[in-house]
C-alpha cells in the first residue's frame, strides 16, 4: 500500500494523522500526545492538529471522562474549592448570568466530575479534582498533498492567518514528498514561519521547520483583506485576541481533540455497506472500497452511493462471526483505536431549580 495514498485529500489527510499519532514529534524525543482533524476555530479549521500533553495533567483530565468540557464547565472545575462552600462564594462571577452556572454545576455533578449539595437553600459545591493545565503545546497542519503555485497561493493568507493569531504553537504544511526538493519558489510563498514536510515512501521528512509562536501574547486574527491593487481601497478586518481568550481557544480546541479523536469519519460514513473495507498502510488501518478499489470519502460513502450494498443480514445478527457482521467489527477496530488517546501511555505509541440561589 503505498504511502502516502494519492487517492484523494481526505486519504491523504487520514495518512498524516495516523503518522502524527505514531510518530509525533517529527525529530527530538517522543512526546506524549493525541490526534484530532477538522477542528479550528471562528470560521478556520486546521486539517491534522496535535496536542502535546502533560502526562500526569493529562491523567487528572482523564478522570473527568471522555466527554469535553466546555468552556463554562471548566470555569467551574477550574475554581470548584476543596472544602463544601456555597458557589456564588467559591467560584469568581463568571461575566454571565448566575443561572448558567447552576445549569454547569448541575452538569458536571451529573458527569461526576464535581460534587454539590443543597443546604439552607444554598447550592454548595466541593472539588473532586481541580481542572489541570494539561495541554503543553498545539501543533497545526495544513495538508496539501498536491502543493503547487496556486495551491500556494490560496494557502498563503490562511497561513498567514494562523501565524497572527498565535493560537497553535506551531504550524506546519505537509505534502506530498517527490524526488526533487519542494519548489523553492513555493517555499517563498509560505510564511517563513511555518514549517514544511513532506509524506513520501520512505515515511516523513522534515523541509523546513517552523517558528515557536507566541501563544502567552494577545494575538490578531484576520477576518478579512483587501484583495490589494490600486482600486481596491478597502480596509482590512482584524480582531485583537487578548491572551485570555487565545487560552479559552485553545482548551476549546483541545477538548474537542480529546472528545473526537480523528477517527469519527467512520460516523458519518457507511461501514454497514459489503464493500466496506479497513486495509492496514504505512501507519495503521484506513477506510477502503472495494467497488472503488481506493479509500472512499465520507461524501461518496453515503447511503445514496450508487454502489451502497447492505451487509446480508445474517451478517448484522447473533454475533456473526464474532460479534456482529463487517460492519460492526469496522466500528469496533476503530473504536479500540480511537479509545487509546485516552490513556496517554498508549499514545507514546436548562434552567433548573430557579428556587435556587
Ligand atoms: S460502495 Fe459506496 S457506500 Fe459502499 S463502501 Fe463504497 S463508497 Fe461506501
Amino acid at each position: 500500500m503505498s504511502f502516502p495514498p494519492g487517492d484523494s485529500e481526505f486519504a491523504f489527510e487520514l495518512a498524516s494523522c495516523a503518522w502524527a499519532e505514531q510518530e509525533w514529534p517529527p525529530t527530538g524525543e517522543p512526546t506524549p500526545a493525541i490526534v484530532a482533524r477538522q477542528l479550528g476555530w471562528q470560521q478556520r479549521r486546521w486539517d491534522t492538529i496535535v496536542i502535546e500533553v502533560d502526562p500526569g495533567a493529562f491523567e487528572t483530565r482523564a478522570a473527568f471522562g471522555p466527554e469535553r468540557l466546555n468552556s463554562d464547565l471548566r470555569h467551574v472545575l477550574q475554581h470548584a474549592p476543596e472544602s463544601w462552600t456555597y458557589y456564588r462564594e467559591a467560584l469568581p462571577h463568571p461575566g454571565y448570568p448566575w443561572r448558567y452556572v447552576r445549569e454547569s454545576i448541575h452538569e458536571a455533578t451529573a458527569r461526576d466530575a464535581l460534587e454539590s449539595r443543597k443546604r439552607g437553600g444554598q447550592i454548595e459545591i466541593r472539588r473532586v479534582e481541580k481542572y489541570p493545565d494539561w495541554v503543553d503545546r498545539i501543533i497545526a497542519i495544513e495538508n496539501k498533498p498536491d502543493l503547487d503555485a496556486s495551491a500556494a497561493r490560496r494557502l498563503t493568507d490562511q497561513l498567514e492567518r494562523d501565524v497572527a493569531a498565535g493560537i497553535a504553537d506551531e504550524v506546519w504544511l505537509a505534502t506530498t514528498g517527490t524526488d526533487s526538493r519542494v519548489e523553492p519558489a513555493l517555499l517563498e510563498r509560505i510564511p517563513s514561519e511555518v514549517g514544511i514536510l513532506t509524506l513520501g515512501p520512505e515515511g516523513v521528512d522534515v523541509r523546513w521547520r517552523p517558528r515557536t509562536l507566541d501563544t502567552e501574547q494577545a494575538g490578531i486574527d484576520i477576518l478579512d483583506r483587501s484583495e490589494g491593487g490600486s482600486h481596491d481601497q478597502s480596509a482590512a478586518q482584524f480582531e485583537v485576541l487578548s491572551r485570555a481568550a487565545k487560552s479559552e481557544k485553545r482548551y476549546d480546541i483541545a477538548e474537542r481533540a480529546y472528545e473526537r479523536g480523528w477517527r469519527h469519519y467512520v460516523e458519518s460514513m457507511r461501514p454497514d455497506c459489503a464493500h466496506f473495507d479497513l486495509t492496514v498502510g504505512r501507519y495503521g488501518y484506513r477506510p477502503t472500497c472495494t467497488a472503488f478499489d481506493r479509500t472512499q470519502t465520507p461524501r461518496e460513502c453515503r447511503g445514496s452511493c450508487p454502489h451502497f450494498q447492505p451487509e446480508p443480514p445474517q451478517h448484522r445478527q447473533g454475533g456473526w462471526p464474532i460479534e456482529g457482521g463487517p460492519g460492526q467489527t469496522v466500528k469496533r477496530i476503530l473504536r479500540e483505536r480511537s479509545a487509546r488517546r485516552h490513556s496517554v501511555s498508549s499514545t507514546v505509541t436548562s434552567d433548573r431549580g430557579t428556587a435556587s440561589r
